[in-house]
């Protein structure tokens, strides 16, 4: 089956298979379709991939249930699946530079953060989540005498269908396979047709763990047909799905209108952070500046609307213009950059345009805002400061996915309450305050799945990740996240009691 060699820019070259994983064996798509993926340096063809169609769907569907009811599943002890997560970690560990640099050429983040961030997070969670594999059980209830017992087992769902987006795409892998195999589902992953290949090469990986065949299989396509033929099909038990809200509005629909399969979402946010006058200000703009220009901005949990006291505005403003000097921006494989391009032409195009209406509506774009840098021909987008927003335009309103930060004023506690959870999604949210009692009003009010205090965007495996509002359904990571995969039987047993 094909495999790409991709040259990488310090030379030498690393190569990725390019096809549809089902039952560990690789193959082309039965109606011959593929797609490519562009490098977002320069926007040239990166690599063609299979295109997994409706019939690939179908067949992964059957070799997936003939695995849960053979090979995995309740088929096998917790504890076994444990181990071969375990040895898949490993090996994840083994190949983290391989991992890095398809994570760096396929997306564009810095190579350095690849290598020190995103590989090791996926390693990280695949051992937290192979840790809880023999730690789920239910519980028993034996309130109805001395002859019957009630208790409660927690079953996976055979056959989930994992739908991924490319702003993360080894840990979005993580966070939603680790659980799922933890569990003991099997699992149809489909990435994001931008950036299939940090999900195809694990394949491999898979196979050398020793995952038995149909457990984990990676279906490679289009949204609109082979995500859409995952969320429709009738032997498909869950879908968990990360991504845009939209795209959560129709996997919900496919659902309602199948086999009403169980849906997770964790989808988009318009995250506030709140900032008192009494904290370290260069201390606060760090965090700020990590939360809405790491990975360029292309994060569900970006800072993107800063409201400051009025009191420190202008000297905060600085502060963050300062901080978007400081930036390095540059070509991903140099070990030093730090800001690297955008996905892709369409998503420049996309935050270019949010940039200028927000100009027309009358905000003040004060720093960044364009795309003219030492790199024409790739997807990049400068820092970007805009001020002087209402709580009208739709820089503020609405989710942009780039690296661009709205910084407001407000007057009073109540104000800045009101204005951050102003918004229909509620995905996270941050304060910074040195008043303890303030900052833990401040959690209480915010409508928001994830509150930081004092910091910003730090996730743990160990706890809940997951939106309030329209920013999605259930949690991933964390207790909550395996239980997402689990179904709760209740067992009434009659052991001698007469009627
Ligand atoms: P997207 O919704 O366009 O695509 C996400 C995935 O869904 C892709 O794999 C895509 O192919 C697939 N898809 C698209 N249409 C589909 C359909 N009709 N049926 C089934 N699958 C379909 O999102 P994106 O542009 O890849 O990612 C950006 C979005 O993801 C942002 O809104 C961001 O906030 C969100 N996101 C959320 C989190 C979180 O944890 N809450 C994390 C990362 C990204």
């Amino acid at each position: 089956m094909s495999t790409t060699n991709l040259s990488l820019p310090t030379g030498g070259s690393v190569a990725v298979r390019t096809g549809i994983f089902i039952n560990n064996e690789w193959r082309s798509s039965s109606s011959g379709e593929s797609f490519n993926i562009y490098d977002p340096t320069n926007n040239q063809p990166l690599a063609s991939i299979s295109h997994a169609s409706l019939q690939d769907v179908d067949d992964t569907v059957h070799s997936a249930k003939r695995a849960f009811q053979t090979t995995w599943g309740t088929q096998i002890p917790s504890s076994e699946r444990a181990r071969i997560m375990f040895k898949l970690a490993d090996l994840m560990e083994r190949d983290t530079e391989k991992l890095a640099a398809l994570e760096s050429l396929n997306t564009g983040k810095g190579i350095r953060i690849a290598r020190g961030y995103d590989v090791p997070e996926a390693i990280a969670c695949l051992r937290y989540y192979a840790g809880l594999a023999d730690k789920t059980h239910g519980q028993v209830m034996d309130h109805l005498g001395p002859q019957a017992l009630v208790y409660t087992m927690k079953q996976p769902y055979p056959i989930c269908g994992q739908i991924i987006p490319w702003n993360y795409p080894i840990m979005m892998w993580a966070w939603k396979v680790s659980p799922a195999l933890a569990a003991g589902c099997c699992v149809l992953v489909k990435p994001s047709e931008l950036t299939p290949l940090t999900a195809l090469a694990l394949c491999d990986l898979a196979i050398e763990a020793g995952l038995p065949g149909g457990v984990l299989n990676t279906l490679p396509g289009l949204g609109s047909s082979t995500g859409e033929a995952i969320t429709r099909h009738m032997g498909v038990d869950k879908i968990s799905f990360t991504g845009s809200v939209s795209t959560g509005r129709r996997i919900l629909v496919a659902s309602a209108e199948t086999n009403l399969k169980s849906v997770s979402l964790e989808l988009g946010g318009k995250s506030p952070i709140i900032i008192f006058p009494n904290v370290d200000l260069e201390e606060a703009s760090k965090w700020v500046a990590m939360g809405i220009w790491g990975n360029s901005g292309q994060d569900c949990t970006a800072g993107s609307r800063v409201y400051i006291h009025e009191s420190v505005f202008d000297i905060f403003l600085e502060k963050m213009c300062a901080r978007a000097k400081e930036l390095i921006v540059g070509m991903p494989y140099d070990e030093k950059t730090n800001f690297g391009p955008l996905i892709s032409k369409a998503q420049q195009t996309k935050v270019l345009d949010y940039i200028s209406g927000a100009r027309e509506e009358g905000a003040r774009v004060v720093y960044g805002g364009t795309d003219r840098c030492e790199y024409p021909e790739g997807c990049w987008v400068l820092p970007t400061i805009i001020t002087d927003v209402t709580t009208d335009m739709r820089v503020i309103k609405e989710e942009i996915f780039g690296p661009v930060l709205c910084i407001a004023p407000f007057s009073s506690e109540k104000q800045a309450l009101t204005l951050a959870n102003d918004s229909s999604v509620g995905l996270a949210a941050g304060i910074f305050t040195s008043d303890h009692s303030q900052a833990m009003r401040m959690s209480a009010n915010l409508e928001a799945g994830t509150v930081w205090v004092n910091q910003y965007a730090l996730t743990s495996n160990g706890a809940p990740f997951g939106g309030w509002k329209s920013s999605g359904w259930g949690k991933d990571l964390g207790m909550e996240g395996i239980e997402e995969y689990l179904r709760v039987k209740a067992v009434h047993h009659n052991f001698g009691s007469k009627a």
